[in-house]
Formats: structure tokens, sequence, C-alpha cells
């Protein structure tokens, strides 16, 4: 840290980013440069960019850059439900299933998944998915995204997510989110 200090303090270039020294510090938490900052009031650093992020130290996973989690902090339980549909699979499970639903709940990634014998059956489980989310947590999911383009998304379906003031939007086919 001491040495992090002397750099700071007889750096004079005037013209050297913030970028530059978070890099040339071994990329140093940005909240211990400004501390830095304060000490040496002839520190020729510049001032923090509004939102900095450092792309190298996202990809090393650095604690000081805030977590996906955080990011979402936001988005509150059943705000958004991830929907996606797999099957049919060549060979059935054990209880006849060909075909299973995932509901994933976009701010806490809890993830249910519903067995089905016929892609038709969907619907019900959506549907029964709300009623089950309504009595545990007194909460209508907010919104749903279907997954590849919603194809199994029935006209019932969405007369039900309709009368529920439910939003269903749909990711198109194959994109990861
Ligand atoms: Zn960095």
């Amino acid at each position: 840290m001491e040495i992090c200090l002397k750099f700071l303090r007889f750096s004079h270039s005037a013209h050297i980013t913030y970028d530059f020294w978070h890099q040339a510090l071994r990329h140093l938490a940005p909240s211990t440069m400004d501390k830095s900052l304060q000490l040496y009031s002839d520190a020729r650093i510049p001032a923090r960019p509004t939102n900095y992020i450092c792309s190298l130290c996202i990809k090393s996973n650095m604690t000081w850059i805030p977590r996906q989690s955080t990011l979402k902090k936001n988005r509150k339980k059943l705000d958004l439900v991830h929907c996606d549909l797999s099957g049919p699979f060549p060979v059935p499970s054990y209880g006849s299933s060909l075909y299973y639903v995932t509901l994933i709940n976009d701010a806490t990634r809890v993830t249910w998944v519903r067995f089905m014998k016929q892609q038709s059956e969907t619907t019900k489980i959506i549907k029964d998915f709300v009623s089950e989310m309504e009595l545990q947590n007194h909460k209508t999911p907010a919104a749903f995204r279907m997954d590849n383009g919603g194809e199994y998304v029935t006209k019932d379906l969405k007369g039900f997510c309709e009368s529920k003031e439910i939003i269903h939007g749909f990711s198109s086919p194959y994109s990861p989110e």
C-alpha cells in the first residue's frame, strides 16, 4: 500500500486517465484509490468517472465489482419468471413424461421443474404455478418471459395472463436469455 501511495503522490502527468491509474496500481479497488486521493491532495489522478467499471476486473471476478445478484437487487421476487419448455425426449421418464417446463424466478434464481406427458399441458402448469405463488407468497408473478418465441403459448394462456395482468414476453429462439 505504501508503494501505491508514493506512486500516487509523485505522479505529475496531467493527461493520464483514471483507468490508466487503476491498471498501474494493479487493479486496486476504486474505493481504496479514492481514499488515497483524500490523503494525498497533490496526487494527480483524475476523478473516478461515474459508473466506472473495469472489464478486466469483471473477468477476474474482483470483489469490488458488484455481483450480478446485487445489480439485480432492485428486481423483486416474482417480478420476472423465465419459462422454458424442453422436449419431447426420445425416451420417456419413469413417470412417462416426455416434456418438462422449468420456471426460474429471475431475482432469486429459484427454479421449479414440472414434468408433462404432452406439450399442451404447459398452459395448465403455468396456471397452477401462478395459483401456487399467490397462495404461498401472496403475490402474482408480474411478468413471464417465454423461451423460443413461446410457440407453446396458447390463446387460453394469453387470456389467463391478461386477466391476471401478467406481462408475457418472448425471448427469441436460441438466444441465451
Ligand atoms: Zn481492473
